[in-house]
């Protein structure tokens, strides 16, 4: 008969190199992720028990469901032979189930596949999109700082920062410390990218290796911290930047500007004693402001935290809450804020990210610009101008 061809053997292949409807395959992989299930058969109510989780073999990282699996062992770190796994797909992502016609064992981590750094395609941070991973960066850490974040109950330490080569900046998360430190050159193996707010930006798990590089054609920290401010327009355009400076007029400010209260658990602004997260909660009060700076081709929000608010303001958060028992209305404060901030001409440097909204800048920085009347200064001019005809 014409399909009479005996099976084949099973072909060990690498998960970057899985492909549906090919031959019968096995792999060799660790995993990164394991969760154990029930399922309900909706056909006769019986229990099935199912694990999935996540395999890489530093080639690729690809889900995996396994069908009755031992009732225990298969931990995360755990190295794995799979012989004949199915190969599925969804959305676009190639998958593995394990089923019945599946042979799984351990393997010991000599048996996992040789993956040389070379093999591993290379990308420039301008070509990150979300998603992506299978690739490594060479890049050069402009700064990295701690933060400590609640994730379900648990608190976590992340090491976020920015991170340059020749093309673009692009923002990093590192859900593990691997004692990364502003002004060395890296290249970075087995993160992924994830879109926040609405740009791309890499992210470091224990998937991912770093290994210290040479990088003399890289650009220094302060190149990327010194670059020339960009039109405002140009930001709107491009939907933001991990790193951007502009130069403008504060021309406004929009609301909650001035005192806010702030929920103790999320540091959300409460409305009328309530976070929307939380419900009632006693705020803790906070200075911010959001500023409307305009460069003659564009305006977009500065959210200027308390400590560059005091500056700008010349006010601190206890002489406004202590002033609040002479002079008890906020709005007087916040017109003393408008007054102290109006006109003024600044240089901020920070995350730029666009929304429905416009774009919005996360300051880094914020300094007074030199006053120079030049043409982009005359363009605000003209722009107001119109604004109020
Ligand atoms: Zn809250």
């Amino acid at each position: 008969m014409a399909d009479a061809s005996p099976p084949s053997e099973p072909v060990e292949v690498r998960l970057r190199d899985l492909r549906l409807g090919s031959g019968p395959v096995e792999i060799v992989a660790r995993v990164l992720r394991a969760e154990r299930r029930e399922i309900t058969r909706s056909s006769d109510g019986g229990r099935r028990s199912l694990l999935s989780g996540l395999l890489s073999d530093g080639t690729a990282t690809v889900r995996f469901t396994w069908w009755d699996p031992p009732r225990e062992g298969v931990e995360r770190g755990d190295v794995l032979r799979a012989v004949a796994p199915e190969v599925r797909e969804f959305r676009g992502r190639t998958e593995l189930s394990f089923g019945w016609k599946t042979r799984v064992g351990p393997a010991s981590e000599a048996e996992l596949p040789v993956v040389r750094p070379e093999e591993i395609p290379s990308r420039g941070l301008k070509d990150l999109t979300d998603p992506m991973e299978g690739f490594r960066v060479v890049a050069r850490v402009v700064r990295v700082a701690e933060r400590s974040v609640t994730v379900g109950d648990e608190r976590r330490v992340v090491y976020d920062g920015l991170l340059a080569d020749g093309g673009a900046t692009v923002g990093f998360s590192a859900w593990v410390d691997f004692r990364l430190r502003s002004g060395e050159a890296v290249e970075i193996v087995g993160a992924y990218v994830r879109e926040f707010r609405g740009t791309p930006q890499l992210v470091l798990d224990e998937r991912a290796s770093v290994r210290r590089v040479e990088g003399t054609d890289l650009p220094t920290p302060a190149t990327v911290l010194d670059a020339p401010p960009v039109a405002i327009a140009q930001l709107e355009d491009t939907g933001g930047a991990a790193s951007a400076s502009v130069q403008g007029v504060v021309v406004g400010l929009l609301p909650p500007s001035g005192l806010v209260y702030r929920c103790p658990r999320c540091r959300r602004s409460v409305q009328d004693g309530t976070c929307r997260e939380h419900g009632p909660v006693t705020g803790i009060p906070d200075l911010r402001a959001r500023l409307v700076l305009d460069d003659g081709t564009g305006a977009l929000t500065v959210n200027a935290d308390r400590a560059t608010t005091e500056r700008l303001w010349g006010t601190t958060l206890e002489q406004v809450l202590s002033g609040l028992r002479d002079r008890p209305d906020p709005a007087a404060w916040e017109s003393s804020l408008l007054e102290a901030v109006f006109g003024r001409r600044l240089r901020v440097r920070g995350s730029a990210t666009r929304d429905d909204f416009g774009v919005t800048l996360q300051p880094d920085t914020v300094e007074p610009a030199e006053v120079d009347l030049d043409a982009s200064a005359d363009r605000l001019s003209a722009r107001l101008g119109d604004g109020r005809r």
